[in-house]
């Protein structure tokens, strides 16, 4: 029998899910339940979308959905259902099967990602409910992060806040990276444990990965994803004192803080505008906010680079990944010009592809490859979720 896998990303207000059939590692079927939780008016509506009281019924929706394909009958023929846990604490150092411990630790880590993990594993507990026999992986944005030594994950705060509230830096995007980095190293035919890579995830959310013989060493997320890199709507890293003269001189409320951060500040802040491909447009007909949001953009990225060249001496690769990483040429280029006497020299001409697999865009002169390689989080988390279960089935056969 073939191993089916459905990856579900649940998250507050929409589910996502893939069907894989990990054998051929093909997708059988995917898409998107969104509304979920919104008040419904009426029946459908012009777009044919529903709307759906709760993640149970969402949930269902998709089984439902799942079966009308045909791809998959019944739910007992699922190897396992992998699910996106954005945050998994200090515990989780790799993708598990969930039971009760786990969905305690997981619940454990919500105040360490409000928003995110609550929704995620609410998807855990309707799954198990709806579709007792069917193994339950989760599968963690943290934890490829977890090898991080003290002196990149510490703050200089008292001890006490990292012994008694867990307050640290975790990154994220473990599991995009998990994926390009794999791929990077089998691309360049070398072992991952041999490789160190740069690792830039630019989408909505960014941030950048210091990885040392196939391992992160550094990251720029922090304790949440708002540090680090510019972003759609984040403004990445700011001084603290900031946050604190907003709040003690009254102009924001913590309240108008955190939309601040997470909704209104980034690309968003400095253009009204968060799709890199109207901010590019934008600045290539001259708007000056345009223009200093990409100078803004390239240049928080360009000082992570260097930073990670010093910590990891050299690179086998600097890889772009996710929607502006993979398409966004003329970031790319910014980013990397200047960069030929750190041994990173760009190719202008192969810089101008938009490949959908891995490829090369360093010039011949360039000491260090400069790689695209597209990310796939829904396979590396299958992928994850099937590991485990082929390792519970060897250990029950042995
Ligand atoms: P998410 O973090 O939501 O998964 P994506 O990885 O899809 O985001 O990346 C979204 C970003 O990628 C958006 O800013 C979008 O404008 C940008 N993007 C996608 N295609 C292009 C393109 N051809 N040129 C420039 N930017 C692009």
């Amino acid at each position: 029998m073939h191993r089916k896998v459905l990856v579900l990303n649940s998250g507050s207000s929409s589910v996502k899910y893939r069907l894989f059939d990990l054998d051929v590692e093909r997708v059988l079927v995917s898409g998107v339940i969104e509304r979920i939780g919104e008040s419904s008016v009426g029946p459908p509506d012009g777009n044919g979308e529903e709307s759906f009281a709760d993640h149970r019924q969402a949930i269902a929706e998709v089984m439902r959905k799942l079966r009308e394909s045909g791809e998959l009958l019944d739910s007992n023929e699922l190897y396992a259902i992998g699910h996106r846990v954005v945050h998994g604490g200090e515990i989780f150092r790799s993708a598990v099967i969930v039971d009760d411990a786990v969905i305690e630790a997981i619940r454990a880590a919500f105040p360490l990602a409000p928003l995110q993990n609550p929704p995620n594993l609410l998807g855990i507990e309707v799954c198990r409910e709806l579709w007792p026999g069917v193994p339950q992986v989760a599968v963690f944005d943290t934890a490829f992060h977890l090898s991080m030594p003290p002196h990149a994950y510490r703050y200089a705060l008292p001890d006490t806040f990292y012994r008694d509230h867990g307050i640290r830096r975790y990154g994220f995007h473990g599991t995009s990276f998990a994926y390009v980095a794999k791929r990077a190293a089998a691309y360049l035919g070398r072992p991952l444990e041999s490789c160190n890579f740069i690792a830039l995830h630019l989408g909505n959310g960014a941030s950048a990965v210091a990885i040392k013989r196939g391992r992160s060493v550094d990251t720029s997320m922090g304790m949440t994803p708002l540090a680090g890199l510019i972003m759609g709507t984040r403004c990445g890293d700011i001084d603290p004192g900031v946050l604190l003269y907003l709040i003690n001189s009254g102009i924001c409320s913590t309240a108008d803080l955190d939309w601040l951060l997470s909704r209104n500040s980034g690309l968003k802040g400095l253009v009204g505008a968060n799709d890199m491909r109207e901010i590019l447009r934008l600045a290539a007909a001259g708007d000056g906010d345009a223009c200093l949001a990409v100078e803004m953009y390239c240049y928080a990225i360009k000082k992570y680079i260097g930073g990670y060249l010093a910590i990891l001496g050299n690179i086998d690769a600097l890889i772009f990944t996710a929607g502006i990483g993979e398409h966004a040429a003329p970031i790319r280029y910014k980013v990397c010009s200047g960069l030929e006497p750190c041994g990173i020299a760009i190719d202008i001409r192969k810089n101008a592809v938009d490949p959908n697999e891995t490829a090369e865009l360093q010039a011949v002169h360039s000491r260090t490859k400069i790689l695209i390689v597209p990310t796939d989080e829904e396979l590396e988390i299958a992928r994850e979720a099937a590991a485990v279960m082929d390792a519970r089935v060897a250990g029950f056969n042995g």
